[in-house]
């Protein structure tokens, strides 16, 4: 009793815009001043000792690098899109997996950036300005009325879901991941546990729609999407193991399965069902903040991180 957790002091973590710049460049400019290396897992996201303050550099100001952690930056990472595909990002203020994904496909191809809340889509076209890329775009809607059976989204490969969490993973300097009227400090055991129970039912709903996208048997239409990301910055087993173990019939009944995200990270998913093993789960215990990734992968479709 009373025996604490060693919490290793988070490194400050910079992930380089390659639209904009060079990794090695930035590495040049920043060593002059600060330790920095490259990360072992994520390409082009530097470290540096914790405590390290970029937030006003020109490098950072121009948009030439983001202010990312490392688990954040290994959700697009997981989904791999490939330059010139067609993908989505269906919770995507305030942008940062959004722009992430868009230098992963090297600004080629297409990114549909939705967004529900008026304000925070404002945010997400900012984030987008700031990244330079010219491949994505943005909308003000709700995620669950796009009509994935639309011939519009015929060619959509990939779909990065990030939705309203409890933010539970994050720490308090960093809740700009929750909504405005997200406050833990003023909510009691109880609310809180109705308010993961709300957020789980709408995540279970929005990766049902992520899944179906394009699912109907449609004659000469093959099912294009590929790859779907599920991902949260929080630690509860509701909105993480338990949304992907409900969507699991669903799931094989389309032909995905669940892949593995970086296989040679340890920390996998809580053993609450045959499969959570392909689950990552990121913990301050690693140094990072608290995230959840899910990797589905259409069997038929081939190639990418996670294989
Ligand atoms: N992926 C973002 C990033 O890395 O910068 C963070 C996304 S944040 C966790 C979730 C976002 O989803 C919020 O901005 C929220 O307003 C938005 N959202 C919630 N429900 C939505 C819906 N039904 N359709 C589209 N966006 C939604």
């Amino acid at each position: 009793l009373g025996k604490k957790t060693a919490v290793k002091p988070k490194p400050r973590f910079l992930r380089v815009n390659t639209l904009k710049i060079a990794t090695k460049t930035v590495v040049e400019e920043l060593s002059k001043i600060h330790m920095v290396h490259k990360d072992d897992m994520v390409p082009d996201l530097l470290v540096l000792p914790p405590g390290t303050d970029l937030h006003s550099h020109p490098l950072v100001t121009d948009g030439k690098v983001f202010l990312q952690g490392k688990a954040s930056c290994m959700v697009a990472v997981t989904l791999c899109p490939k330059p010139g595909w067609k993908v989505i990002d269906a919770c995507a203020a305030p942008g940062n997996k959004t722009v992430h994904l868009a230098a992963l496909m090297n600004g080629e191809g297409s990114i549909l950036a939705c967004e529900l809340n008026k304000e925070r889509a404002k945010t997400l076209q900012h984030t987008v300005r700031r990244s330079g890329a010219n491949n994505i775009k943005t909308v003000n809607g709700n995620f669950l009325d796009i009509d994935s059976n639309d011939p519009s989204y015929a060619e959509v490969r990939a779909i990065l879901l990030d939705p309203s969490c409890s933010g539970s993973g994050i720490s308090t300097e960093r809740l700009d991941y929750l909504l405005p009227s997200h406050s833990r400090d003023d909510q009691d055991d109880a609310s809180t546990s109705s308010r993961v129970m709300k957020l789980s039912a709408f995540q279970k709903k929005a990766l049902s729609h992520a899944l179906s996208c394009k699912s109907l048997p449609t004659p000469n239409i093959l099912p294009s999407v590929e790859r779907v990301v599920y991902s949260t910055c929080s630690i509860h087993q509701a909105e993480n193991e338990d949304v992907v173990n409900s969507v699991l019939p669903l799931a094989t009944s389309l032909g995905f399965e669940l892949a593995t995200p970086f296989p040679q990270w340890r920390r996998r998913g809580l053993p609450v069902f045959k499969g959570s093993e392909h689950l990552l789960r990121t913990d301050p215990e690693d140094g990072l903040e608290g995230f959840f990734i899910a990797l589905f992968v259409r069997k038929t479709a081939g190639g990418g991180a996670g294989e």
